[in-house]
């Protein structure tokens, strides 16, 4: 048993939500979840199209998922370590595709949620809108129930898990005012109707640019990539498109309508979409939360979780990108549960305050900006992998380290087909194998 529970604020019922509710209950503490949403799914609730009042702004909606969007993992190194992400009845599998559409995770997490009786524990349509550290370390948090007018309502809570998102708040490329067309963000995108006929500029080189390049590139006129990290001279036509162009970075936007590339290479376009990736936010946190974010670093966190002055009453779960997300929070989760009923013991603040030092000085001499800090493509699974051992917990399945590696390899390699050709099988068998013992 443990030696105490809490009562503890849940802030989000997305992936890191729900695995977070699921391990804090497992160990003995009294989770309370606030979701802003009706339902749970987080990122996996699709919004349908809708005109947003301000196309390059997150106001309007939490998801950022496009109609179109297919899973960028294959599923079985997707899901949570013991609830596999297979196409059965358990699932609510109605999608049996090794790399799905949107709806088919929406689905895995509702399983998920029934499945562990999580569902009793969320307070739907509330949003956080405060938390305030009260005395004795614990937390204020104030909340309002949607439609209702007024200030809301404060509970003092032993701790909050705060489990918010990440790809909400867009990040935008600066684009002079004077270029006279129209600008959006990838969060508000959705369907390529909109885009007939019309010349589109896509910003950036991510999953979603690729995606969203190749969707409206099925109804628009032409559409040209611009990418920090082309070091082209020239535009380049994409193989397969007569209408896909990729270019080095925008030069400048004139007054005419006009985008110069720093290729030399210029088009009159009629939109700019910026999938520029998104910022951390936490609005509902104040000074006394300990940390700041500055250039997309949330400053200072142990391990990525722990603000060391306020630890373990203050926790995050989920910042870290680049990863396979939904093993990494529930190992983060375990962690935070068992830091909380006190059978894991932090080292101290001074200690915790040099470790995040001595990580920084890594990233510097590494050459990474700040805007990096979460970026985990070269330790995911070392991270992981402490977390287990903390937990004492298996490490992560030799299986999915591979096939995690494998599908950036085939990604490289069939860029525009790696959803439906792979060369894995063997892997995807070993992981079947494993699953036996959780069906
Ligand atoms: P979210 O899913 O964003 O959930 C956060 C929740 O917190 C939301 O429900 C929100 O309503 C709630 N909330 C926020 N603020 C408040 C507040 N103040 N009060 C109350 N509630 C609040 N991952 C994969 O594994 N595979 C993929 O293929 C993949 N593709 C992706 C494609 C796109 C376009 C994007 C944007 C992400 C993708 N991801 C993918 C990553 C995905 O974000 C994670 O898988 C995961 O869903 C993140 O879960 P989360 O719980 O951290 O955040």
């Amino acid at each position: 048993m443990p030696s105490v529970s809490l009562r503890l604020a849940v802030i989000g019922a997305g992936a890191a939500g729900l695995v977070a509710a699921r391990e804090l209950r497992r160990e003995g503490h009294a989770p309370v979840v606030f979701e802003r949403a009706a339902a749970v799914g987080g990122t996996w609730l699709y919004a349908p199209p809708a005109a947003p009042s301000d196309p390059l702004g997150a106001a309007a909606t939490h998801s950022s998922l496009y109609a179109s969007l297919r899973t960028n993992l294959p599923r079985e190194s997707m899901g949570f370590l013991d609830f596999p992400f297979v196409a059965a009845e358990a699932t609510g599998s109605a999608d049996p595709r090794r790399f799905p559409g949107h709806e088919e995770v929406l689905r895995y997490l509702e399983a998920f949620a029934r499945r562990f009786d999580l569902l009793r524990l969320v307070r739907f349509e509330t949003e956080v809108l405060g938390v305030r550290r009260e005395g004795r370390g614990r937390w204020a948090v104030t909340s309002r129930k949607l439609g209702d007018k007024g200030s809301g309502q404060e509970e003092v809570y032993d701790a909050v898990v705060v489990c918010n998102g990440h790809y909400t708040e867009p990040r935008i490329a600066v684009i002079p005012d004077a270029w006279p067309g129209k600008q959006m963000h990838s969060h508000n995108y959705r369907v390529p109707e909109p885009f007939l006929d019309q010349v589109v500029i896509v910003i950036g080189a991510s999953a979603s640019a690729f995606d969203i390049s190749r969707d409206i590139a099925s109804t628009a006129k032409q559409v040209h990539i611009a990418d920090r990290s082309t070091p082209l001279r020239r535009c380049v036509k994409q193989p397969g498109y007569n209408n896909l162009w990729l270019h080095s970075m925008i030069d400048r936007a004139q007054e005419d309508g006009r985008v110069v590339f720093r290729d030399g290479s210029s088009i009159k376009a009629d939109v700019i979409m910026h999938c520029t990736g998104y910022l951390y936010d936490f609005p509902f946190l104040g000074d006394d939360s300990t940390i700041t974010v500055d250039d997309n670093r949330v400053d200072p966190l142990y391990k990525h979780v722990f603000p060391p002055e306020v630890a373990p009453q203050l926790s995050f779960i989920g910042l870290p990108w680049k990863v396979i997300p939904f093993p990494l929070f529930e190992l983060q989760s375990k962690w935070v549960a068992k830091v909380l009923s006190g059978r894991i013991v932090l080292p101290s603040k001074e200690e915790m305050m040099e470790d995040v030092k001595a990580f920084y000085s890594k990233l510097e001499a590494r050459g990474w900006p700040k805007r990096y800090t979460h970026n985990f493509s070269n330790c995911q699974f070392e991270y992981d992998d402490w977390l287990a051992a903390q937990c004492s917990y298996p490490t992560i399945e030799e299986w999915r380290k591979q096939m995690y590696f494998f599908n950036g390899y085939n990604k490289a390699a069939r860029p525009e087909s790696y959803r439906d050709e792979w060369d894995d099988d063997d892997l995807v068998e070993d992981a079947n194998g494993d699953f036996k013992k959780y069906l």
